[in-house]
């Protein structure tokens, strides 16, 4: 261990609490450093969160309303209908269901709450009419943010979506572009960053992130970051991949838990005032599931993920009460105010 590299952590860490931007260079730089210099990484990160995220908790939840056969072939997911997997396949889940966990995921807790479909965007009447049936119902019997994941968006449908009453897109670029070839090769790169502009030029918060662990290299993890900077995404969820049978990622290596906080707090360190969202995959962390935050998470998804099981809800939350860290909790118009009040601003 030497000196300059805890002085150069130390240098950069200043310069981004006084709000100015970390370089491509001192990312590569950053994600590179050896484990022992990650406690010192991640204090440097976490004094990042609490500047600029305060110390609440953003937690949030989806349902899966519709599983499998997808026409996509991303090589992580369980739902392609390119692969032999265990995935479910069902079609669209009754509104009454979705109103019934979005209660749940609120008495968590939760802030926001995703409708989260397979397929590739918004094709059909039936597919429209779903959806409004679920932001009405979303709307009449529940105050908790209402998100979807949806695929592809053009800019109608995206306007069309703000006013069926859905606040919030989600839609991960995955991995860096460079990488993208080896992930997916239905749709392109391309098509995920219009998506995500389409959704911000209709008005609606964007949540974008990705994967880590795919087998991309260290400095494809910095550029996902990078790319996500320049779009000005506001919210990053970051999963770690949890290879399902029968895709062609199914026998990749978990990602290990120190690789696992120092991406985090790179992360931290490029998008200083993201919202860092730590969803599926944590649980390769093991007993280190708690230094998310330390490392310069601000939020975290609970209950289960797509077609992966998550933590028990009880166990999540006894970890942000032992951590003295509250969900936030609030929905999106509670939080516009408090965004105000408190000078936190988004990126
Ligand atoms: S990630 Fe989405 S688009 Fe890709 S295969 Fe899975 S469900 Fe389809």
């Amino acid at each position: 261990m030497n000196n300059e590299t805890y002085q150069r952590i130390d240098a950069i860490t200043a310069r981004v609490l006084a709000g100015e931007t970390m370089t491509a260079g001192e990312g590569r730089w950053m994600i590179r450093l050896e484990d022992d210099y990650l406690p010192w990484l991640m204090a440097g990160a976490d004094r990042i969160r609490k500047t600029f995220r305060g110390d609440e908790i953003e937690v949030c939840a989806i349902s899966n309303v519709r599983s499998g056969n997808c026409s996509e072939n991303c090589s992580f997911c369980a739902q392609s209908g390119h692969y032999k997997t265990a995935a479910p396949v069902y079609n669209y889940i009754p509104a009454e269901k979705l109103v019934e966990q979005a209660e749940r995921a609120r008495a968590w807790g939760a802030s926001d709450f995703g409708v989260v479909s397979k397929g590739w965007g918004v094709r059909s009447t039936k597919e429209r009419e779903q959806l409004r049936e679920y932001f009405t119902a979303l709307r009449d019997h529940s105050d908790i943010g209402r998100c979807a994941s949806l695929g592809a968006l053009d800019q109608e449908t995206a306007v069309m979506l703000k006013a069926m009453g859905m606040e919030n897109y989600h839609h991960n670029l995955e991995c860096a572009e460079s990488f993208f070839d080896q992930v997916c090769t239905t749709h392109t790169y391309q098509e995920n960053i219009d998506t995500i502009r389409h959704a911000r030029d209709a008005g609606l918060r964007v949540c974008a992130g990705g994967i880590l662990g795919m087998g991309e290299s260290l400095d494809q993890r910095v550029d996902l970051a990078l790319t996500l900077r320049e779009l000005g995404v506001e919210s990053v969820p970051l999963n770690f991949l949890n290879p399902q049978g029968g895709t062609p990622f199914g026998d990749c290596e978990p990602m290990q838990p120190l690789d696992i906080l120092k991406a985090i707090a790179v992360f931290r360190y490029l998008l200083p005032k993201a919202e860092i969202r730590i969803a599926g995959g944590r649980q390769f962390l093991g007993d280190l599931q708690a230094m998310i935050f330390m490392a310069g998470a601000s939020g975290v998804m609970i209950g289960d993920y797509l077609t992966t099981q998550g933590r028990q809800v009880e166990d999540d939350l006894k970890m942000l009460e032992a951590l003295k860290l509250r969900p936030r909790g609030d929905t999106q118009q509670r939080r516009a105010q408090q965004v105000q009040e408190h000078k936190i601003v988004w990126t």
